[in-house]
């Protein structure tokens, strides 16, 4: 019988204090495909479509692709939004008839208005439909982890690294098992360890590299099919927020759960080592203006990485450059349609009074009033997240002065990679200081062409200073916010393919 593969993707990460709801526009001007994704370049969360089809053409199996729609974070998802992106997934699977196999590439931290666990409930609906089929989802690891989304599927696994450069291993991770579960070679059982800890995890080096090798070495354990570790994503009131430690083993409960137990107390012990104190702006700009500092020096304006739902418009690093008067600046990317359609109206030379930034919320700062000339607009450009290549709108190239140059676009999006810069002819190695709002995606690229890269802890709705939010639901009762979380251990998994005595 030939085997039936359904697959999707869905992406967005819901920053709950942003104000700005994330609609279907906020899909439209950055992904949707509606089952031709794999017909053009991967990028971040389409590479796992193209890794299934290859695997399952290869099988034999039959493939039906559906949706694939991706928007930059923001704040709450609309409900009609979720609505039609999920019965568009739900709507197409009923048309062929069900599946065999169903695998879903999700982020995994979408809140729309009245569903607090959008994923869960995808997989709740995809499992009503499909009683007998393989389910499994690829997560990102800034997702939150819930019992819902275990109940419903056979396989959950998130990526390992942060920059997430191991979409690709983790979809022919998840294909195989999938793969092996429906021949009735492997018999999964999922168990999580919730390991009540808010934080900010990047996996390159240090104490989490070390860990990400140590999950490499638990798979290789005899009957440990799957290790995967949710870092959580900070910026969302949920009830299910923080770290998790989920294992997957071939058909024994305990030794899933206990593993993930034993590795779950470790990391937590290691709580403080894994938190990093990031500079202050005042005292990063103090390091950046150090005339021994090699050049040049990139600052990372954390606070405003519009990744993680920040507005992307905030101006509380600018102003500090300027009021400073730093010189060789490059800072980018800000996001201002209404100063990119005047700089297009006035064309590349023109020289003009902007107010720039500083308008979407409080967490933009105020405006900021520049004499600035245009020095050249470009559309149509991108910028490399690993193998793909993600849009950057329509982008203004503005200078101030003789050396301090700014780059305000008409996409909300973060800046990954220098080529933002350099296509548009901005010449990073002349310049003292690059400034990019992001958190660590940019991190490899940018700490190529220069020795000094300092993540600073800007104001921001992506602070990484988490005391500045108010957290009224899960996140209340995590580490740092008390000494000592309660609740430490198991999240009870009720599914009857995943029963757990408790
Ligand atoms: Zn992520």
């Amino acid at each position: 019988m030939t085997m039936r593969l359904f697959m999707a993707t869905l992406s967005t990460e819901t920053n709950t204090f942003c104000s700005m709801p994330t609609a279907m526009s906020g899909f439209e001007e950055f992904y949707l495909r509606h089952g031709t994704a794999t017909q053009e370049a991967p990028n971040l969360m389409t590479e796992a479509l193209h890794v299934w089809r290859a695997g399952a053409l290869a099988e034999g199996w039959q493939v039906t692709e559906s949706l694939a729609a991706i928007a930059e974070p923001a704040g709450l998802t609309t409900a009609p939004t979720f609505d039609a992106l999920r019965e568009e997934i739900l709507s197409d699977l009923e048309a062929v008839g069900g599946a065999d196999i169903v695998l879903l590439q999700l982020h995994g931290a979408m809140v729309a208005e009245g569903t607090e666990d959008c994923e869960g409930n995808i997989l709740a609906a995809v499992r009503a439909r499909c009683p007998d089929a393989v389910i499994g989802v690829a997560l990102d690891l800034h997702c939150h982890l819930t019992a819902q989304m275990c109940e419903a599927a056979d396989l959950v696994i998130t990526f390992k690294e942060y920059p997430h450069d191991d979409a690709t291993p983790r979809a022919e991770e998840l294909f195989d098992m999938a793969r092996r579960m429906v021949l009735g070679e492997i018999d999964p059982v999922m168990r999580v360890f919730d390991c009540r800890m808010l934080g900010l995890y990047m996996t390159k080096e240090g104490e989490m590299a070390r860990i990400v090798r140590e999950m490499h070495e638990l798979e290789s354990r005899p009957g440990i099919l799957s290790v995967s570790l949710s870092h959580g994503f900070a910026w969302a009131d949920v009830a299910d927020l923080g770290a998790r430690f989920l294992v997957i083993a071939d058909g024994d409960a305990d030794l899933a759960y206990t593993t993930a137990e034993t590795f779950g107390r470790c990391f937590y012990d290691r709580r403080r080592v894994l938190t990093v104190e990031y500079p202050t702006l005042g005292e990063a700009l103090d390091m950046a203006q150090d005339e021994e500092a090699p050049q040049p020096v990139v600052l990372a304006d954390m606070g405003d990485n519009s990744g993680a739902g920040a507005p992307g418009d905030a101006t509380f690093m600018l102003r500090e450059i300027l009021s400073r008067k730093l010189p060789g600046v490059a800072l980018g990317l800000i996001w201002d349609p209404i100063v990119v359609r005047i700089c297009c109206d006035a064309g590349e030379g023109a020289t003009l009074s902007l107010r720039v930034g500083g308008k979407t919320s409080a967490f933009s700062g105020d405006p900021i009033d520049i004499e600035a000339r245009v020095m050249r607009i470009a559309s149509g450009l991108g910028q490399h997240l690993g193998p793909g290549l993600e849009p950057l709108g329509c982008m203004v190239w503005l200078r101030i002065g003789t050396d301090t140059d700014l780059l305000v676009n008409d996409l909300r999006t973060q800046v990954y990679h220098p080529e933002a810069f350099e296509q548009m002819g901005i010449r990073l190695a002349e310049k003292r200081v690059v400034a990019v709002k992001s958190t660590f995606h940019f991190y490899a690229p940018f700490r190529a062409i220069a020795v000094r890269v300092i993540q600073v802890a800007t104001p921001g709705g992506a602070s990484p200073d988490f005391h500045n939010f108010e957290f009224r639901r899960g996140g209340a009762e995590l580490w740092p916010f008390v000494e000592n979380p309660v609740g430490l251990g198991v999240l009870e998994i009720h599914a009857s393919s995943n029963s757990i005595e408790v």
